[in-house]
């Protein structure tokens, strides 16, 4: 009796109340306390889907179904905490209610068959939507985060995610693996698409917007309560997986102290200040130690300085990685004992139950404590509470989720992906140039002309994107968007290069008016995605050859993966465009973009090389610019970071900057500019405001930015910007390690404009 009264007072708390309860406490301390050190180790694990389904591990029957034998002993046998992941590749939403619902009810079963009810503990089932709802059929796609962050608009970042978290928890799934907050530092890098770009400052301000819009909540409390159309999103890869000195995937980075508190933390800081809820370990060594062994990142940095306390995650196979790929433990069984005592509380196994059985023998051999599986469970069960999964653990059952894939919802991918295409070239007035009128002949070639997979790059509906069955027919390519537009002829011709083609090409490309080249980079991700060298691969270095050499004007759109050099045709094309991979409904917004609806306003996220041995980022130091000759010129990329064009000539004017008087007595001041529309058409602008410390005792960086806004500016008009910098913004990470302010001037540069701060001593 006195265990029902106690469990209905908590579910009353739990609907009246959104900050954590007295009550939400006690449920997670009572829970915890009658756990068995095997229903611990349980909770601690993450299997993957492949595991409870009928057939084999990677080899299921299809249709994916769920094993009831397979499923038990998951439940009943090892308590599993977590399952993750789909088989290979998207499901239509029933197909997911069936799963969830199934896992649901087997927990139900073992709960009553031991008339148990303190022990229900749901599984959290957790996912990769990485740019939409990517493992739901028909789920929304939008641009990848790369393309997100060309939008440089915080709101819209906001707004995909929260279209993200409602369709996955539609699903039924109530955990989000991302986003991804590594810098892209390094464009070799596979996994550089799924970043915000190159910089820190950027990265902070999007992560934040986007755990706010898949959380919904309460800005810096990570106490509150998530509702069932959100999710809790995991913020990864914990820490400098994307600072690999090769840029191939998972090899080791080498980062010094400065580097790492001034790149790699800040968009994870701010995303804990936002009050994410789970982060996800980097699965590669940093200075030689592996991340997931490593308790002075994840405790001493992780929770003692970040102030994290939500719940950590192991990627894939990391505690055995530690084994085999990085040869830090002699085996799997003091591998399990790095990696806990290092303070992981979840481990993705995730296919089979090794882990289980070995941190069991652990705790009982004393080489684990069950005081630190208390804190991993703890943190596990307070996100199970935090997520409504005690009351409300299969909310699609009462829920229809009627907005799901609405017309809104696509309507808002393509906004994103209109925001994010950027306009690099366009040799304005020129035969070819952007926009293009909608009455003439377009002849669209290349790889990407008439194949979706290309726009939607990988976590598309399959963990690599390439495989063609998973592509919706129903929406658009390059080709159809284009001739949906175009009163004029639209043909498609090679696609696939070949010299039979490109020959037979040449005569029906006559009556063209332009030549839209489409070239894509085949999609990929993590291992898969290394590559060797940042050319295109020949086909499509053939495609764009043969249409240069037609005399025909091109216009070239890229869909890349991560930026593939472009320096010897840039010159010679009409117009270049950058399409990112604007996802399902990017194509429309591309065509609206090259026939003049839409005014592009994206900008580029990184800096785009010219050169395979240059890949240096905007915020590089003085040295740095230093070429053979002595001169200053060795910084001379394809595009600057921050680059895009518009349609409308915009120019910078009255840059303004005044000390403020403050009565906390620090310093700052407020920084105006004017941007003026001289065309009859709207545009968007995004003002960036870097810095430059003139002389400090670290090497300052050439420029480095500080804040950025993005508003309209209507046709033959004025829009004024205002910003503030406060003396924070000016600091450094000094030689000791420390954030430090020193006396000094600093150029604040704003479009092509500057003026100058200073500090006196
Ligand atoms: C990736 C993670 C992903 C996880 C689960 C790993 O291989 O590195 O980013 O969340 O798999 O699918």
């Amino acid at each position: 009796m006195k265990k029902l009264l106690f469990f209905v007072s908590w579910i009353i708390s739990l609907s009246t109340s959104a900050q954590w309860s007295n009550s939400q406490e006690s449920k997670v301390q009572f829970v915890l306390s009658q756990m068995t050190i095997e229903e611990k180790v349980g909770q601690m694990t993450q299997i993957n889907l492949d595991v409870i389904c009928e057939g084999e591990i990677y080899k299921l029957v299809e249709p994916h179904h769920i094993d009831p034998d397979k499923l038990k002993e998951a439940i009943e046998k090892y308590h599993v905490g977590s399952i993750l992941n789909c088989g290979g590749h998207a499901y239509p939403i029933a197909q997911w209610h069936e799963i969830i619902l199934g896992i649901h009810q087997a927990s139900l079963a073992y709960q009553q068959e031991h008339s148990y009810e303190s022990k229900f503990v749901p599984v959290l089932y957790g996912i990769d939507a990485i740019h939409g709802a990517n493992y739901i059929m028909g789920g929304t796609l939008f641009p990848q985060q790369l393309g997100q962050a060309a939008t440089f608009n915080p709101a819209l970042v906001q707004e995909a995610a929260r279209i993200t978290a409602y369709e996955t928890r539609s699903a039924g799934i109530p955990w989000n693996f991302s986003p991804v907050l590594d810098v892209g530092r390094v464009p070799t890098w596979s996994r550089f698409f799924e970043t915000y770009g190159e910089d820190p400052y950027l990265c902070s301000v999007l992560g934040k917007s986007c755990i706010k819009g898949y959380q919904g909540m309460f800005g810096n409390d990570n106490n509150g309560e998530i509702d069932e159309f959100h999710v809790a999103a995991c913020m990864k890869h914990f820490l400098g997986y994307s600072g690999a000195r090769t840029g191939k995937d998972r090899t080791p980075a080498y980062i010094s102290d400065i580097q790492l508190k001034e790149i790699y933390r800040p968009s994870f800081q701010a995303a804990i200040d936002e009050g994410a809820l789970t982060v996800m370990i980097n699965s590669g060594e940093i200075n030689g130690i592996p991340v997931h062994a490593n308790p002075k990142i994840l405790i001493e940095l992780l929770r003692k300085e970040m102030g994290f306390q939500g719940m950590a995650v192991t990627d894939w196979e990391d505690v055995i990685k530690l084994v085999n790929i990085h040869h830090v433990a002699e085996n799997l069984k003091d591998a399990v004992a790095l990696a806990v005592n290092a303070g992981i509380d979840m481990c993705m196994v995730p296919n089979d139950y090794n882990f289980t059985n070995l941190l069991i023998e652990l705790v009982k051999e004393g080489r684990v404590s069950e005081a630190r599986l208390n804190e991993s469970v703890y943190r596990i069960l307070k996100l199970k509470v935090q997520l409504g999964l005690f009351d409300n653990p299969v909310p699609f059952v009462k829920n229809a989720y009627p907005e799901k894939m609405s017309n809104a919802f696509q309507q808002t991918a393509v906004k994103t992906a209109e925001e994010s295409i950027t306009l690099l070239e366009n040799n304005k007035g020129k035969k070819g140039s952007l926009p293009l009128s909608n009455n003439i002949n377009i002849c669209v070639v290349g790889n990407a002309s008439n194949q979706l997979i290309y726009q939607n790059g990988a976590w598309s509906r399959t963990w690599q994107g390439t495989d063609t069955t998973w592509n919706d027919a129903s929406r658009l390519t390059v080709y159809e968007a284009v001739q949906n537009e175009n009163k004029g002829e639209t043909i498609c011709l090679l696609s696939q290069w070949s010299e039979a083609a490109a020959k037979k090409a040449k005569r029906a490309v006559k009556k063209s008016d332009v030549i839209l080249v489409c070239l894509g980079e085949k999609p990929s991700t993590e291992k898969p995605g290394d590559i060797d060298d940042l050319n295109w691969d020949k086909n499509e270095r053939q495609t764009i050859k043969w249409a240069l050499n037609t005399g025909k004007p091109v216009v070239l759109v890229l869909f890349e993966n991560r930026p593939r050099l472009v320096n010897d045709w840039v010159g010679k094309c009409a117009a270049v465009v950058m399409a990112y991979q604007p996802g399902e409904w990017g194509n429309i917004a591309l065509a609206n973009i090259l026939f003049g609806k839409t005014n592009p306003s994206g900008k580029l996220p990184f800096t785009y090389p010219r050169y395979n041995q240059t890949l240096l980022t905007y915020d590089h130091k003085h040295s740095e610019e230093l070429d053979p000759n002595f001169g200053n010129k060795a910084y001379n990329p394809q595009w600057p970071f921050g680059h895009g064009l518009s349609y409308s000539d915009l120019s910078y004017q009255n840059l303004s900057i005044l000390q403020v008087n403050t009565t906390a007595g620090n310093r700052k001041w407020s920084v105006s500019v004017e941007v003026k529309n001289n065309s009859e058409r709207d545009a968007k602008e995004t003002v960036l405001v870097y810095k430059h410390d003139r002389v400090a005792s670290i090497t300052p960086h050439v420029r480095k930015l500080i804040d950025f806004d993005k508003q309209s500016v209507k046709a033959n008009s004025v829009t004024k910007y205002s910003f503030e910098i406060d003396e924070t913004d000016l600091m450094f990470v000094g030689a000791n390690g420390e954030m430090i302010l020193e006396p000094g001037v600093w150029d604040i540069y704003v479009g092509n404009l500057s003026s100058t701060i200073e500090i006196k001593p």
